[in-house]
């Protein structure tokens, strides 16, 4: 309830600031007594000045409005825009008359209609803003990767449409203004030299509180019906409120945006290739193919395991055999990326284990499950993740065929439901993605990713390089 409340005074009073283009010049600031003989005595006292712009209907002006009180008052330039081009209009300024059309008064909506039949030069009555405008500075950009999917056009509360920037799920935006927290202005990355205009996105907070806000309606919506409750069902519900708890906890970390920077790997410490995807999508053997042609360029990490060592194998080539506490206490120390068991023996990768291969500048490649995407991010090892996405369902049956495999339809298409679910849930933390079609081809642009590594930085987490 608060935080609806909230978004309501915060933005139920803004609106779009029209599709202007050009501002064409301005009038130095007009004396009380000059006004006077323009008949509008109203505003004796204040210092006015006149504003021409043309108004277009295709390119936005990039500037919104709010209400003060009785005032129509600039409430943003947007960066890139007309409006902040020719630098006549500015954030607090008044607007009193629009072609001699007094707007003190006017709800935003009223002006935003009464623009709309306006076209041709446009004479803006304006009372400058009174704020001390602080020297101009260059604003420094930030960095984010989006974790959300956003689309203004579906946002009952962007202060304007037309300026709202969309973007999807794992996009990296760069923000230059964040002036107003709820309202950042930004381009999207490669976006900044075909669109000058930067467009509106919710701000890290606000969009946290809507987060939240959907999280708790969709909780409460799951949560039974009915009152009656027995003795039984009174500790049914002291347990659920357990987990309700640890889910309000998780909601204090809703992922919104993270911040990001350039880093190009050094060239003796090579980043871990995380492959990723379901049973027979072909990562497996996209990992087998690369430890083959180049064995002195990549290598596996060696795993541990609690099972003892058959008659060939030696402690730390095959596996690093430990005892079991001595496994079980390093994985609740969160030393494994990943582990599992198989025949009553405990297995597991370990971050030393990649971080050996690292030191040993090499290339590290992982076979991992989504699970464990979070703790790999957490554990400095700066892992490069490749989604390795199945075909089509009956090109994914011609493929595993020439491998001799024979699956039914309805593996296929559990393979195929299972990518889309990780595409879903985990899509954001993927550097890149190919899509299995053609063994060669996959393999070939597998390798130029890796390459890529070499001569382009790559946006990873800031929290990484600190
Ligand atoms: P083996 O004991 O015959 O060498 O391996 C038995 C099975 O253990 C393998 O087929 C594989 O499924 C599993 N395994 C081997 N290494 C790892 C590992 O690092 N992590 C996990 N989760 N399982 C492993």
């Amino acid at each position: 309830m608060f935080v609806c409340m909230c978004v309501c005074v915060l933005f139920g009073v803004c609106v779009c600031a029209f599709m202007w283009q050009a501002l064409m010049q301005v009038h130095d600031s007009v004396a009380v007594q000059e006004k006077e003989e323009e008949n509008v005595t109203q505003y004796v006292g204040e210092t006015v000045k006149l504003v021409r712009l043309e108004k277009t209907r295709d390119t936005p002006l990039g500037a919104t409005v709010r209400n003060d009180m009785d005032s129509v008052v600039v409430s943003r330039v947007v960066k890139g825009g007309a409006a902040e081009r020719s630098g006549l209009l500015s954030e607090g300024d008044e607007i009193l008359e629009i072609n001699s059309v007094p707007v003190r008064g006017k709800h935003v909506n009223e002006v935003h209609d009464l623009l709309q039949q306006m076209h041709g030069t446009l004479t803006f009555l304006l009372i400058p803003s009174s704020q001390i405008k602080p020297a101009p500075h260059r604003q420094t950009v930030m960095h984010v990767r989006a974790y959300f999917d956003y689309d203004p056009s579906d946002d009952p509360f962007v202060p304007c449409r037309e300026l709202g920037l969309s973007f999807q799920k794992g996009d990296i935006l760069h923000v230059i203004s964040q002036d107003d927290p709820s309202w950042w202005q930004a381009y999207r990355d490669g976006d900044e030299d075909n669109q000058p205009l930067a467009g509106l996105v919710p701000g890290k907070s606000f969009q946290q509180q809507r987060e939240t806000l959907k999280k708790t309606i969709t909780d409460r919506s799951r949560e039974p019906q009915g009152k009656l409750w027995s003795a039984k069902k009174g500790k049914k519900q002291r347990k659920k409120s357990v987990s309700t708890f640890s889910k309000t906890t998780d909601l204090d970390d809703t992922l919104t945006y993270e911040e990001m920077s350039l880093y190009h790997q050094p060239a003796n410490r090579k980043r871990p290739i995380a492959l990723i995807g379901p049973t027979n999508s072909g990562h497996d053997e996209l990992r087998r193919r690369l430890l083959s042609i180049e064995p002195e360029k990549f290598a596996v990490a060696v795993p541990h395991t609690t099972r003892n060592p058959r008659i060939h194998e030696r402690n730390g080539r095959e596996y690093n055999f430990v005892s079991r506490p001595g496994f079980e206490s390093d994985m609740s120390a969160g030393k494994f990326i990943e582990s599992g068991e198989y025949e009553k023996n405990l297995y597991g990768t370990s971050t030393d284990s990649v971080r050996h291969i690292i030191n040993s500048g090499r290339i590290c490649l992982l076979c991992l499950h989504t699970r464990s995407l979070r703790v790999l991010r957490s554990s400095n090892l700066k892992p490069y993740v490749i989604f390795i996405a199945p075909p089509s369902q009956e090109r994914l049956r011609t493929l595993l065929a020439s491998e001799g495999k024979t699956p039914k339809p309805e593996e296929l298409k559990e393979v195929i439901e299972k990518a889309r679910e990780m595409e879903q849930n985990f899509g954001h933390f993927f550097d890149a993605t190919i899509v299995n079609t053609d063994p060669s081809q996959v393999f070939h642009e597998l390798r130029r990713l890796i390459e890529k590594l070499d001569t382009e930085p790559q946006w990873v987490p800031t929290s990484w390089l600190c």
